[in-house]
């Protein structure tokens, strides 16, 4: 039986809206049309990829190996699908994202060029009405939202930016036809996965670069490089279950059995090197004790800035990037092709903000401490407003016309990540109180989309109109992810993971830091308990009374 309820008149109804045509906003569509439901993506840029086709800074790629960061919902797919490097480039994934949606014939449901602004709840007719940035209505029984959780770029306010005579770019919104930066005076304000990714670039186009560093972040060698056709065609055997075991733990590496607490110095120094050589995030699971013992994350963030000492010439630019101010692990750890060396050549200059606060932007650069550095661009790699921000930005509204920001003005509150009280029918991938960015989020999405697409099934047998997560389980949720998050080493850092990096947002650690296979196991579980905590209505609920 198929649920399709739209209207043929009004060619704007549908069962289900999506927002976002990125690695979310595809699958969703995909498996939702094969569910035989009418579905529509609306997205706000000309093209499919989302992060991939926004972020085109030099050096973009992933930090998770291509071969895991990737969709493993189509066995042909994964098979077919040749990946040249063991990270792949922006470019690349891009590629791959286009190719997904030519192969599975995504792109006659996607209208582009379409940012949603408003999305209102209609409680008589049980619809999401959504109002786009053109003025066109259309309306969807479900509304999926797919709007990515790194989506808004957060620009710095400093004082005089906007006085700056050179180009400033985000690395966000990097100009597509690309830029020019030989015999270029460059700075850039971030060093965070952007700012550690693009300063290596950077450094061999520009003339000089001016790094702007006001917190400085663990960074782990990639070792990037050509993806070697046995080692892909080996992985490839097995694909099925290396996909199995990543549903559980989001991204396979070798996770230790061990803790850095119960081995003597000489193990752990090993184990850190052994680690260091192979690269990537694997060497922040050398411990099993890592990300809730600060002196054992002592032990591996001291590693760490012995390797900086070792690597970057001038005891003072070395000290100067050795973070030191939270512990390693607790703002996402950054992958990188030569980082720290960057600094070691003739064109880098680095200030330590610490020290030398910016004081304001003039016309032909920026003023920090004493010393004003004459620049003809400026780079922002100052991040996003995160988890909630393009969720921020679309005035949604739910039952009894409450406004979503309002509901979250101190801090996102939901139930399994995936709904929040107050809005029926209306999901959120990756959002607040999900694992969301803490895991490969492919995996993550994928995990979501599932979910969502089995809700929807239950509701269509079971004849019911509208799913609503409860008060009661959505405070009980809230109350565990904070709890989550309370055992771990994160709450210890200003990062974006608590919103620390945009002014005036709510200090709360929006994500839920459990392992991947018990939120599995907890989403699973309310769904078998016939969506314990959710009601489940078969036809619209009534309009609450007006408050007095
Ligand atoms: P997005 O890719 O962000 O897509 C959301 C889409 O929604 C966008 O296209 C946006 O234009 C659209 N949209 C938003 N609001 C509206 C609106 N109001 N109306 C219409 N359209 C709207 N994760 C990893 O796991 N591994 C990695 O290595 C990794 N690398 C990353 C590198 C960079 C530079 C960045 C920024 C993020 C990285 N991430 C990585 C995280 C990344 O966000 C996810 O992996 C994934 O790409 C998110 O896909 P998505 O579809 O959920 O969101
Ligand atoms: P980010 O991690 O938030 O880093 C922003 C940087 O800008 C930080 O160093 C921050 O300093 C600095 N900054 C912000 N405002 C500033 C100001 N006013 N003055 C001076 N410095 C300022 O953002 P991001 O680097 O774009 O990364 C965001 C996330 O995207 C990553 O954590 C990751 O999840 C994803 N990503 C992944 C990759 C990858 O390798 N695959 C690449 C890029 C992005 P403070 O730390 O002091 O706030």
């Amino acid at each position: 039986m198929i649920m399709t309820i739209q209207d043929p008149t009004d060619p704007r109804q549908y069962d289900v809206i999506i927002i976002g045509a990125g690695f979310a906003g595809l699958y969703a569509l995909h498996r939702m049309r094969g569910m035989g439901l009418s579905a529509r993506v609306y997205e706000a840029g000309p093209e499919v990829g989302g992060v991939w086709f926004w972020n085109r800074y030099p050096g973009a790629r992933c930090d998770v190996e291509s071969l895991q960061y990737s969709y493993s919902f189509s066995p042909e797919l994964e098979q077919e699908w040749v990946w040249t490097e063991k990270y792949a480039t922006q470019p690349e994934i891009l590629r791959y994202i286009r190719h997904v949606a030519e192969r599975f014939d995504l792109r006659r449901d996607i209208q582009f060029n379409t940012r949603v602004e408003e999305a209102v709840y209609d409680e008589a007719g049980a619809r999401w009405e959504l109002r786009t940035e053109a003025g066109e209505r259309v309306s969807g029984r479900f509304c999926v939202m797919a709007t990515g959780a790194l989506t808004v770029p957060q620009l710095p306010d400093i004082p005089g930016i906007e006085r700056f005579a050179g180009k400033i770019y985000h690395t966000a919104t990097w100009p597509h036809e690309g830029v020019d930066l030989s015999g270029r005076r460059v700075g850039v304000i971030g060093t965070g996965s952007s700012g550690i990714q693009a300063i290596p670039a950077i450094a061999k186009q520009a003339e000089q670069l001016v790094v702007f560093q006001r917190t400085a972040n663990f960074s782990i060698p990639a070792w990037n490089g050509p993806l070697q056709p046995e080692v892909q065609q080996t992985w490839k055997k097995d694909y099925r279950e290396h996909r199995r075991r990543a549903r559980e733990v989001g991204t396979l590496y070798e996770f230790s059995d061990k803790a850095a607490s119960q081995v003597g110095e000489e193990e752990r120094q090993r184990e850190y090197e052994r680690r260091w050589q192979k690269g990537g995030v694997n060497f922040v699971h050398s411990f099993n004790d890592l990300m809730v013992d600060k002196q054992s994350n002592d032990t591996i963030a001291e590693f760490v800035r012995a390797k900086i000492r070792a690597t970057v010439k001038d005891p003072q630019v070395a000290e100067s990037l050795c973070p030191k101010d939270h512990p390693l692990g607790s703002k996402r750890i950054c992958v990188d092709t030569g980082y720290y060396e960057t600094y070691n050549r003739d064109n880098v200059k680095l200030v330590d903000l610490k020290k030398t606060p910016i004081r304001e932007v003039s016309a032909s650069g920026v003023h920090a401490g004493d010393v004003h550095h004459e620049l003809d661009v400026l780079v922002c790699a100052t991040g996003f407003d995160a988890v909630t921000g393009a969720l921020r930005h679309i005035d949604i509204r739910g039952r009894n016309g409450q406004q979503l920001s309002r509901k979250w003005a101190e801090g996102p509150r939901s139930y399994l990540g995936l709904m929040t009280s107050g809005f029926p029918n209306l999901f959120i991938i990756t959002g607040p109180g999900s694992p969301s960015v803490l895991v490969n989020m492919v995996v993550g999405i994928e995990h979501h989309v599932g979910w969502i697409c089995d809700c929807l099934d239950h509701l269509r047998r079971q004849g019911l109109a509208s799913i609503e997560a409860g008060q009661a389980a959505e405070d009980r949720w809230v109350e565990h992810v904070n709890a989550a998050a309370n055992k771990t080493l994160f709450p210890l850092a200003n990062s974006w993971f608590l919103g620390a990096n945009v002014p005036g947002k709510p200090r709360v650690f929006m994500l839920y830091a459990a392992k991947l296979w018990v939120y599995r196991q907890e989403c699973q579980a309310v769904a078998d308990k016939g969506y314990e905590g959710f009601t489940l209505a078969a036809v619209p609920r009534p309009a609450l009374a007006e408050a007095p």
